[in-house]
C-alpha cells in the first residue's frame, strides 16, 4: 500500500516523540512491505518562529496532497502574551477547523502491566477500557464574541452549538457503543447550561434510532468524580469540547500517565491524529517523555484511515511486549521499577521496534 501522510511535529515534546512515531511507522512499513511517504510541516510556535504565522499557508497547502495527517503537540510558554491569533495553540484550532474533524476519539485503556503507574488502586482500574467522543469544532473554543472589553476589565467566551454540531458526534458515538458493550454516556452540564439543555434534547432524539443501546445522562462535575471512583462503569461516552478536553487528561492518569493517549479526530474528508498530551514544556529536550501516546496514534490511523488491521495489531503487540519486559519511560517508573528499565524517550522507541 502507498499512503501519504503528513507529519507536524509542533513544539516542546512533539518533536521527540514524533521522532519515535515515524520511526515506528517506518519498521511496520518494512515488516508488511508498505510504502508510507512522511512529508514534515510546521505549526505551533515553530511555525511562528519561522513564518510568524501559527498555521502558515505552506502547511495547509500540504494538506492538500496527503492521506492522514500526524501531529506531536504545540504549545510554548515563550508566546503565552501574544494575541489571540498568534498563539501557537492557534495553529492547532485553525488546522481542526481546515480539516473540519469535528469528532476526537480518545479511548482509555489500563495496561495491565502498567496498574501500578495509575494514581488509584488496582481493584478499581483493572480492566478499566473506555472511549471519549469529544466534539472539537464547537462549543467555548470557537465560540464568538470572545475577547476583552476595550479597558481590559471584562471578558467574554461564548459556548455556542447548534442541533447539527451535536448530532453528527453524537451519531458516531452510538454507532461506536452499538458495537462495543451498547452502554452509551451522555456528558452535560444540562442543569445549568442551555447548550447542555440542546445536547440532551438531541441525544434524547438520536437513541429512539439505536434501541439497543442503553443511554445515561451525567452532569459534567459528577463524571469528573465517578471516572475516580469506578471508571469500570463506562464504555462510550460523549460530551461537548471543553468537558471531553479535560475528563480525557483525568482519564489518562486513571490509565497511568498522560503520556499514554492517543486520539484520531475524524471529519469527512482527512483525519487527524495526535497523542492527547501538550507540548509539556517542563520536560521538553531532555528525551525524557513518554512516546506510547504517540507510538498509539500511529496505530489508530493505520486502523482508522487505511483499513490495515494486522498493522494495527503489531504496534499494540509490540507495545505490550515492550511493557511486559519492564521497560517504561520516567513517567511510568514506580519504586519498583529496577533503575536501568528506565529509559529515554528514543531507547523506549528503539526497543518497541525490535518487538515489531
Ligand atoms: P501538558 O500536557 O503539556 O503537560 C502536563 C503535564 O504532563 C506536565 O507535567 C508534563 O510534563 C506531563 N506530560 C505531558 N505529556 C507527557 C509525556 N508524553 N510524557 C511524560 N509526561 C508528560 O499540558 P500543560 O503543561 O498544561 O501545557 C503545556 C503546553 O501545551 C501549553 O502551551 C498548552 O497550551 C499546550 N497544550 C497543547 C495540546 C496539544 O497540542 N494537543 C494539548 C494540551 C496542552
Amino acid at each position: 500500500m502507498n499512503k501519504r501522510i503528513l507529519v507536524l511535529p509542533g513544539d516542546g515534546i512533539g518533536p521527540e516523540v514524533m521522532t519515535v512515531a515515524t520511526a515506528v511507522l517506518q519498521a511496520i512499513a518494512v515488516r508488511f512491505g508498505h510504502n508510507f511517504i512522511v512529508t514534515q510541516g510546521l505549526i505551533g510556535a515553530a511555525a511562528l518562529a519561522v513564518t510568524g504565522e501559527p498555521l502558515p499557508k505552506q502547511t495547509i497547502a500540504q494538506c492538500q496532497q496527503i492521506e492522514a495527517v500526524l501531529l506531536g503537540a504545540v504549545g510554548d510558554p515563550h508566546y503565552e502574551h501574544n494575541a489571540v491569533s498568534l498563539r501557537p495553540e492557534q495553529g492547532l484550532l485553525g488546522l481542526r477547523q481546515h480539516l473540519g474533524v469535528y469528532a476526537n476519539i480518545r479511548p482509555v485503556q489500563v495496561w495491565p502491566q502498567l496498574q501500578a503507574a495509575s494514581s488509584l488502586k488496582t481493584a478499581v482500574i483493572e480492566g478499566v477500557n473506555f472511549i471519549f467522543f469529544r466534539e472539537l469544532l464547537a462549543g467555548l473554543y470557537f465560540g464568538k464574541p470572545r475577547g476583552r472589553s476595550s479597558d481590559g476589565e471584562t471578558a467574554v467566551d461564548t459556548m455556542r452549538y447548534s442541533k447539527a454540531e451535536v448530532r453528527r458526534i453524537v451519531r458516531l458515538a452510538f454507532q461506536a457503543a452499538q458495537q462495543r458493550s451498547k452502554k452509551l454516556c451522555s456528558v452535560d452540564k444540562a442543569n445549568v447550561l442551555e447548550c447542555s439543555r440542546l445536547w440532551r434534547e438531541v441525544v434524547i432524539e438520536q437513541a429512539k434510532q439505536w434501541p439497543d443501546v442503553a443511554v445515561t445522562h451525567m452532569y459534567v462535575d459528577n463524571a469528573a468524580m465517578q471516572i475516580i471512583r469506578q471508571p469500570k462503569q463506562f464504555d462510550v461516552i460523549v460530551t461537548e469540547n471543553m468537558f471531553g478536553d479535560i475528563l480525557s487528561d483525568e482519564a489518562a492518569q486513571v490509565a497511568g500517565s498522560l503520556g499514554l493517549l492517543a486520539s484520531a479526530s475524524l471529519g469527512d474528508r482527512i483525519a487527524l491524529y495526535e497523542p492527547v498530551h501538550g507540548s509539556a514544556p517542563d520536560i521538553a529536550g531532555h528525551n525524557r517523555a513518554n512516546p506510547i501516546g504517540a507510538i498509539v496514534s500511529v496505530a489508530l490511523m493505520l486502523e482508522y484511515s487505511f483499513g490495515l488491521k494486522a498493522e494495527t495489531a503489531a504496534i499494540h503487540t509490540a507495545l505490550s511486549q515492550t511493557l511486559t519486559a519492564g521497560w517504561r519511560t520516567a513517567d511510568l517508573a514506580t519504586a519498583l521499577t529496577p533503575p536501568d528499565h528506565v529509559l529515554d524517550t528514543s531507547v523506549f522507541g528503539q526497543k518497541l521496534i525490535q518487538y515489531i
